[in-house]
């Protein structure tokens, strides 16, 4: 078998960066053999301009929603977001199915070599079968009234069922409950037991309307509530913020990607430490900062998360509230916005934390031996920042 040898200004590992005395030694499907200094490489080394990276790691997605690109116009608001996904998601089926396709293209075509994908229904499955990615379905489930959690987690269950049938360690799969405001105490209670020592997801605090509504019932998610018919006399507020008020319904997962967390507050990070003290990695704070941006135009506390500690990965979120897959361009606006996060930092999230956030470490998220991440070069460099002209292509 033949070996192939790389050599460029940096290899970045998934946790370190070395510098342009090494070399990458890998088998011809990209299986890393070792990384030796040049001296020792011998000849055919091929040298190439940029950064070595291991492939990305997409930790949030909604394949299912790709149909959806460029509908939904930019700077509504959440709720007027989701009034939008709601009401004009239905397509015909053959349209979503190419539109699947295609944003797997992309996503393959920009590096990304794992997805965490919400899942509302199975119509991505024979996509995810075909095993170009590797996919850590989250079977997503909703339902505010608690007279519909019966029958929404039995539907929920079916696809669950279907989804099982692919489950291997490149299909990974797990339920997961939507977001606070969209999952009753009741529906929470049987989703639980599927949490147990799992990675889960969670969209959280993706607006300030979600923490108002908990705290004293107040804000833009009753005209949402309104508008979609859905009771609402069942509730009453908590007094706390949202996260704070549903998180121990995910006592049992060994992981939770905590998703968006644009409003999170100080408070919450400190209670969610708290109340896992024994899990130090379990609550993953997953940005999406170019939906954030395409939503409310917004951006969650980059900083904060950092002087905190807590554990960051990166996703695109879908197509419905992005112009594109490409966690590049993710890591493109987070350089843009805060100029003084460190690139090695940013590509650890995008790389190493979300395999191991997804279970995917055995493989993807970092160039060591023995493991095939999904060799990608990363141009366009200049001070240690990425630029606008930065883009990245596949090696291996
Ligand atoms: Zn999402």
């Amino acid at each position: 078998m033949g070996f192939r040898k790389f050599q460029a200004e940096h290899i970045f590992t998934g946790r370190e960066l070395l510098g342009a005395d090494q070399v990458l030694i890998t088998d011809e499907k990209g299986k890393v053999a070792d990384v030796v200094s040049v001296k020792e490489a011998g000849e055919d080394i091929q040298v190439v301009n940029g950064w070595i990276s291991p492939g990305f790691v997409n930790s949030h997605c909604h394949l299912e929603l790709s149909h959806m690109k460029g509908l939904i116009p930019e700077h509504t608001g959440l709720v007027d977001f989701i009034i939008a996904i709601v009401t004009q998601r239905h397509f015909p089926e053959d349209e979503i199915l190419q539109a699947i396709s295609d944003a797997e293209n992309e996503m393959i075509v920009s590096g990304i070599v794992a997805v965490g994908d919400i899942s509302n229904n199975a119509i991505s499955l024979n996509q995810k079968a075909k095993n170009r990615l590797a996919y850590y379905t989250f079977l997503e489930i909703s339902g505010w009234s608690p007279m519909i959690a019966d029958p929404r987690f039995l539907k929920g269950k079916e696809y669950y069922d279907l989804f099982e049938q692919l489950n291997s360690s490149n299909c990974r799969l797990s339920m997961a409950a939507h977001a606070p405001y969209s999952v009753s105490q009741k529906l929470w209670g049987l989703l639980q037991p599927f949490f147990q020592a799992k990675t889960t997801s969670l969209h959280n605090q993706e607006t300030d309307f979600e923490d108002a509504y908990f705290l004293n019932k107040t804000g833009d998610f009753n005209r949402m509530y309104e508008f979609m018919q859905i009771p609402t006399d069942f509730f009453t507020a908590t007094g706390k913020s949202s996260v704070q008020s549903v998180a121990h319904h995910l006592h049992g997962a060994d992981k939770v990607l905590l998703v968006h967390d644009t409003f999170t507050k100080e408070s919450d990070i400190d209670y969610l430490q708290k109340i896992a003290a024994d899990q130090p990695n379990k609550w993953q704070y997953c940005l999406c900062v170019n939906a954030n941006q395409y939503i409310s135009n917004a951006l969650p506390p980059i900083e904060l998360f950092r002087e905190k500690n807590c554990r960051i990965v990166v996703g695109t979120d879908s197509l419905a509230s992005n112009h594109s897959l490409s966690i590049l361009n993710e890591l493109k606006t987070i350089g843009k916005f805060y100029k003084t996060i460190p690139l090695t930092e940013q590509l650890q999230w995008a790389t190493f934390n979300g395999a191991a956030a997804l279970g995917f470490n055995e493989q993807y998220g970092e160039i060591t031996k023995g493991k095939q991440p999904g060799i990608i070069l990363i141009d366009g460099i200049e001070n240690n920042q990425l630029t606008t002209a930065s883009a990245v292509r596949r090696l291996i």
